[in-house]
C-alpha cells in the first residue's frame, strides 16, 4: 500500500515521519545504566496499549506520511504475539519497520519477524566479553546475543545493527575492539553518547564518551571516511578503510542533533512524546479508551507535531536529563 502523502513538518520546519514505539516497559536484562532502580515500579497491564491501540494510532499517522516505525521498550520481545503486530503495522503501509532489541529472545522468532514484515533489528551489546556481559546486564548470557546476531542475519533482518554505548570505566576499553568488527562483517556498529536518564544515578558527565573520543580511537586504525553525510537520522555514519561495515556515531549529549530530528515517541502507556528531554507528553490512551474517533486522535497527533521543541537543552541545563525516567520506560 503506497502513500506518497508529504509528513507534517513542526513549528521549525521538520518533517516529522518517524515514530519510535515503545511497547512494554518491561526487561529481561538489568543493565546497569538503564534499568530503573531497585524497587522498579512498572507500569499496570491494562495501562499498556493493546496492539489494536498502537496500529490504529499508526494508521492515523500514516494518513500525514509517517515512513518508518521502530518498535521498542523495555525489551520488546517480551510482548506475546508479537509478529501479529508486526504484519498488522506492516499493514498500515509503513515502508521501514525495525525492532531495538537485546538479542536474548530472538533466535528463537527471526525468521517469522522477518515473514511478519520486519525490515531490520538493531541489536544492544555494550561488551565482546562475557563475563563484562554478565556484570552490565546483570545476568545475562553473551552466547545469545552471539545467536541473535547470528539468526538476524540468516533471517535477512539486515543490515544487522549493534549499538553500543560506551561508558567511562566500565566499556570504553572496547571502542576499538568494536570497530574493528566492521573488517569481518558488514555490520552496523553504532556508539551512541551516553545520556543522563535521572531514574538510577548512574550517569555524570565524566562517565559520558564523547564521540570525538570515540572517533579518536577509531582513527588509531586507519583511514575513516565519511560514508554518508548526515541524512535524516541522528547517525554520522562512517567506513574504515577495507571494511565491509559502517560505523555511526550518535552524539545526543556533545553535538545534539535536534536539527535534523524527524520523530515522535509513543510510550509503551499510550503517551506521544514529541522530545525525549522534554516532560511535556500528549495521553491518546484515555481518549482512545473513551471512544473518540480517528479525527480526535488526529487532532492529538498534530498537536504533538505542533509543541515538538527546537531542540533539547541538555548543554545549557545540566538537569535537563530529569525529564528522562529512565529509557526503559519511555522507550530507547
Ligand atoms: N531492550 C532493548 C535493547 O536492549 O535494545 C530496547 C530498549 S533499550 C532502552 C534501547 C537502547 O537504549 C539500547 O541500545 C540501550 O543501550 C540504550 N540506552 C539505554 N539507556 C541509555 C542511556 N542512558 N544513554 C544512551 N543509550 C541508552
Amino acid at each position: 500500500m503506497k502513500n506518497k502523502t508529504q509528513a507534517l513538518k513542526d513549528s521549525f520546519n521538520r518533517r516529522i515521519d518517524y515514530l519510535r514505539v515503545s511497547i512494554t516497559d518491561k526487561c529481561n536484562l538489568k543493565c546497569i545504566y538503564c534499568a530503573p532502580g531497585s524497587r522498579p515500579e512498572y507500569f499496570r497491564r491494562g495501562d499498556v496499549l493493546t496492539y489494536e491501540e498502537i496500529v490504529r494510532f499508526v494508521r492515523i499517522a500514516r494518513g500525514h506520511g509517517l515512513r518508518k516505525v521502530r518498535i521498542t521498550g523495555g525489551e520488546p520481545l517480551l510482548r506475546r504475539n508479537i509478529a501479529s503486530l508486526i504484519s498488522s503495522l506492516k499493514e498500515t503501509g509503513i515502508g521501514d519497520l525495525s525492532l531495538t532489541t537485546n538479542g536474548i529472545l530472538l533466535p528463537e522468532i527471526a525468521g517469522r519477524l522477518r515473514d511478519a514484515g520486519l525490515d531490520r533489528v538493531n541489536i544492544s551489546l555494550d561488551t565482546l566479553q562475557a563475563d563484562r556481559y554478565r556484570s552490565i546486564t546483570k545476568g545475562g548470557d553473551i552466547r545469545l546475543v552471539h545467536a541473535s546476531i547470528d539468526s538476524a542475519e540468516a533471517a535477512g533482518l539486515s543490515p544487522v545493527k549493534i549499538n553500543v554505548v560506551p561508558i567511562r570505566g566500565i566499556n570504553d576499553d572496547e571502542i576499538v575492539s568494536f570497530a574493528s568488527l566492521t573488517f569481518q562483517k558488514d555490520f552496523h556498529v553504532r556508539f551512541i553518547e551516553f545520556m543522563p536518564a535521572s531514574c538510577n544515578g548512574m550517569w555524570s558527565k565524566e562517565k559520558c564518551v564523547t564521540s570525538s573520543e570515540v572517533l579518536k580511537q577509531i582513527r588509531g586504525l586507519g583511514d575513516l571516511e565519511l560514508f554518508e553525510f548526515r541524512g535524516r537520522g541522528p547517525s554520522r555514519n562512517y567506513r574504515l578503510k577495507g571494511a565491509l561495515g559502517i560505523i555511526g556515531i550518535i552524539s545526543p549529549v556533545s553535538d545534539h542533533f535536534c536539527g535534523h530530528c524527524n520523530r515522535l515517541r509513543l510510550t509503551a502507556d499510550g503517551k506521544i512524546r514529541p522530545c525525549l528531554f522534554s516532560a511535556e507528553e500528549i495521553d491518546i490512551r484515555t481518549p482512545m479508551r473513551t471512544g473518540v474517533s480517528d479525527k480526535e486522535i488526529d487532532v492529538l497527533f498534530r498537536q504533538a507535531i505542533r509543541i515538538k521543541p527546537q531542540q533539547h537543552l541538555l548543554q545549557e541545563d545540566g538537569d535537563a536529563g530529569r525529564h528522562l525516567k529512565t529509557m526503559s520506560k519511555i522507550g530507547g
